[in-house]
C-alpha cells in the first residue's frame, strides 16, 4: 500500500488518494463552514431586502428575517420590562439596563398619544459591533418589524443616539398597533409614520437638528418620499409638521387623525376633518422665508428700534410651528436684543430654543451659565458650566474649568 500524506488548510484536512487525487478528510466540518456561509449570505440578502425595498411587508419576509434575528440571539441573556423582552449581549449589560429604564416613560407617552391599546408581545434587540444582524442595519439606528414586532436597535450608538433610536422605533410599534385591524399600514402616509415617530423620540432625547438642515427643499407631503437623497430633512419636516399638530390640535391628534383616516377613507379626507385645512397647502408654512430672514439681521445690525424688532420677531415665530427652519437666526437676533437689554431670563430661554438646531459647543454653555449667573441662580450655573467643560478639548478646557471652579467656589 502506498503511503498517503495529508496536510491541513485553515481547519480543513486533505490528502491524496491512491490515484493521486486530492480529497477532504474532514467533509463534515467542510460542510458546516458552507452551511454557515449560507446562512449568512441568506440571513444579509432576506433582511437587507425587507430594509431597504418596504414594499416587501409579506409574512414570510417578516417571519424569515425574524427567525433569522432569533437564530443570532437565542443564547443572548435579557431583560423583562413591563411585558417587553429586551435581549442584549453579555457585554452590553449597562447599556440594556439603561434602556430599560426608559420604556415605562414610553409607555406613559404612547398611551397619552395614540390611547391605551392591546399591544402584541415587543421584543427588542441590542445589536453589536460584528454579531449578526449588526452588519445589515448598515447605516440605521434601528428597525422595526411590524408583523413579528420585534425591535433591532443599533447598540453602537452614543447613550442619547441609542435612546431616540429605541423611543423612534417604539412609536412606530405604537402607532402600527393602534390601527384598526381593518386598515393598513400605508393608509397613513410615510411622513406621517416618520414625524410621529421623530416627534415622539424627541421627547426623550432631543438631538439638534443641525445635521439634517442643509438643502431645506420643502415639497408638498404627496411628494415628500421618505428615502434617498434629502430624505434627512424631509424626516425634520415631518417632524416639525408632527409638532405643529400636536401644539395646534393638542396630544390626542394623532389617534384622532388615524381614527379619522378610517372613517373618512382617506388620510387626506381625515386630516381635514381634524385640522380644517387642507394637506395640499398645509406644507407651505415649512418654506423658508429668506427675505424676512435678511430684513431681520439688517434691522440688528442698522440699530433698529429694538422693542419694534422684538415684537416682530415674535409675530414671525407665532406664524410658524413650535419648531421650524428660521429658529436658529431668529432666535440668534433675539438672544442679541435680550442680552442687550441685560433681559438674562429671556436671554436663556431663546438661547436654549436656538440649541434645538445647532452643534453644541462649549461656548453657548459658558454663556448660558453666565445668564444663570447673572440671575443669581448658582445651581443652574454650575450645571451648564459642566456641560461646557464635557464638551472642550485639550487646548480650551482651562478657562471653562476656571469658570467652573469660581462658581463652584461662590456656592461653599
Ligand atoms: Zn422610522
Amino acid at each position: 500500500m502506498r503511503e498517503l500524506s495529508s496536510f491541513e488548510i485553515i481547519g480543513i484536512k486533505y490528502m491524496f488518494d491512491d490515484a493521486g487525487r486530492l480529497v477532504v478528510l474532514k467533509r463534515k466540518k467542510l460542510k458546516k463552514i458552507f452551511v454557515q456561509i449560507l446562512i449568512v449570505t441568506v440571513t444579509f440578502f432576506v433582511v437587507r431586502g425587507i430594509i431597504e425595498f418596504t414594499p416587501i411587508k409579506g409574512y414570510l419576509g417578516h417571519f424569515t428575517s425574524n427567525a433569522v434575528i432569533q437564530m443570532y440571539h437565542y443564547k443572548d441573556p435579557s431583560i423583562e420590562v413591563d411585558g417587553i423582552e429586551l435581549t442584549y449581549d453579555n457585554v452590553q449589560k449597562e447599556l440594556a439596563n439603561e434602556l430599560a429604564n426608559e420604556i415605562e416613560a414610553f409607555e406613559e407617552l404612547g398611551i397619552a398619544w395614540f390611547g391605551e391599546n392591546d399591544l402584541p408581545q415587543l421584543e427588542v434587540i441590542v445589536t453589536k459591533q460584528g454579531k449578526l444582524p449588526h452588519p445589515i442595519l448598515l447605516n440605521r439606528n434601528g428597525l422595526y418589524l411590524p408583523k413579528s414586532n420585534v425591535i433591532v436597535i443599533n447598540g453602537e450608538l452614543s447613550a442619547e443616539e441609542r435612546v431616540h433610536a429605541l423611543s423612534h422605533e417604539y412609536a412606530h410599534y405604537y402607532l402600527m398597533n393602534s390601527m384598526s385591524q381593518e386598515m393598513a399600514i400605508t393608509d397613513l402616509p410615510d411622513w406621517f409614520h416618520e414625524g410621529v415617530a421623530e416627534a415622539f423620540a424627541h421627547r426623550f432625547a432631543p438631538l439638534p437638528f443641525y445635521e439634517a438642515i442643509g438643502n431645506w427643499d420643502v415639497v408638498p407631503y404627496a411628494e415628500m418620499v421618505m428615502k434617498g437623497p434629502g430624505a434627512s430633512e424631509r424626516y425634520v419636516m415631518a417632524q416639525f409638521t408632527v409638532e405643529k399638530l400636536l401644539e395646534d390640535h393638542g396630544e390626542q391628534v394623532i389617534s384622532k387623525i388615524i381614527t379619522q383616516t378610517k372613517e373618512q377613507g382617506s388620510f387626506e379626507e381625515g386630516f381635514m376633518e381634524i385640522t380644517k385645512q387642507p394637506l395640499s397647502g398645509y406644507h407651505e408654512w415649512l418654506i423658508p422665508d429668506k427675505e424676512f430672514l435678511k430684513e431681520a439681521s439688517a434691522k440688528l445690525e442698522e440699530g433698529y428700534n429694538r422693542k419694534q424688532l422684538e415684537k416682530e420677531l415674535n409675530v414671525f415665530e407665532q406664524s410658524k410651528g413650535p419648531y421650524f427652519y428660521e429658529a436658529p437666526s431668529i432666535y440668534y437676533i433675539l438672544n442679541t436684543i435680550y442680552v442687550e437689554e441685560e433681559n438674562w431670563k429671556a436671554a436663556s430661554s431663546t438661547m436654549l430654543k436656538r440649541m434645538n438646531y445647532i452643534r453644541h459647543f462649549p461656548g453657548e454653555w459658558k454663556m448660558l451659565s453666565e445668564y444663570a449667573s447673572n440671575m443669581g441662580d448658582t445651581d443652574r450655573a454650575i450645571e451648564y458650566a459642566e456641560h461646557a467643560v464635557a464638551l472642550t478639548d485639550s487646548s480650551s478646557v482651562d478657562s471653562f474649568e476656571e469658570w467652573l471652579a469660581e462658581l463652584r467656589d461662590r456656592e461653599e
